[in-house]
């Protein structure tokens, strides 16, 4: 049988939406669709979108919703999102994003909108430490007062901040999350899609919540 699970996960940005969405898109056996991450491969392959989307990017600031609106419904159009559904990570947000993906896609654009709430006091630390492998990718956390760069444990490459981790991007950031979720949750709210969910504790814990909030609206998720 086909299932077609469509979740779309919000959340402050350091709130771990990024871990979380691939442990809880491999559960549900649907594609982990972050546009971060989209935006991230078309500036690594050089493309005219990656340039065109590098400035804001780097800045902080929202990608232009147009760029933003074709490379989403593109990826949700391809055989594997269309099969399974998907997982939505960092799209929409905000209110004219979620407005446009339920014009595009129609209505069952997603059966539940779940929102990882985590306090700004809580991300604002995690965001400063967090690192990332140029090479291989993985993420670590620095210690208080650590190198900006470090040697990578895993496979030996450079060790650095992301390049829209600085502290102005990351203020930039989270006053943008902050102005622009309050319309976006409501829209959800009152559509009666929204399930909020408690961000702050152990993953594993953090991981069993989010299932049951999908879980809670649908009920026979194809789990593997
Ligand atoms: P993320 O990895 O989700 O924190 O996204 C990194 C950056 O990608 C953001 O700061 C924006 O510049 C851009 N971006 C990702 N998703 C969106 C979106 N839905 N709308 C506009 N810009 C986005």
């Amino acid at each position: 049988m086909v299932h077609r699970t469509r979740v779309i996960i919000l959340g402050r940005q350091g709130a771990g939406k990024g871990t979380q969405c691939a442990r809880l898109a491999a559960r549900l056996a649907v594609p982990h669709v972050s546009t971060g991450d989209l935006f991230r491969a078309e500036a690594a392959e050089g493309t005219e979108l990656g340039r065109q989307a590098a400035a804001y990017f780097d800045a902080g600031s929202l990608v232009p919703d147009e760029l933003v609106l074709d490379l989403v419904v593109q990826r949700l159009d391809a055989d594997d999102a269309r099969a399974a559904g998907y997982l939505l990570d960092g799209f929409p947000r905000t209110l004219a994003q979620g407005q446009a993906l339920f014009e595009v896609l129609g209505d069952w654009a997603a059966d539940v909108a779940v929102e990882l709430d985590v306090p700004t006091s809580v991300v604002l630390p995690r965001l400063a430490a967090r690192r990332v492998c140029q090479d291989c990718g993985a993420t670590s956390r620095a210690a208080p007062g650590a190198a900006e760069v470090a040697t990578c444990e895993r496979c030996g490459g450079t060790v650095t901040r992301r390049t829209d981790d600085t502290d102005e991007a990351i203020h930039r950031r989270l006053a943008t999350y902050d102005q622009e979720s309050g319309p976006l949750l409501s829209w959800f709210d009152d559509k009666g899609l929204l399930v909020r969910v408690d961000g702050v504790g152990d993953p594993d814990d953090v991981h069993h919540r989010l299932l049951d909030a999908v879980r809670s609206r649908i009920p026979d998720i194809g789990e593997v």
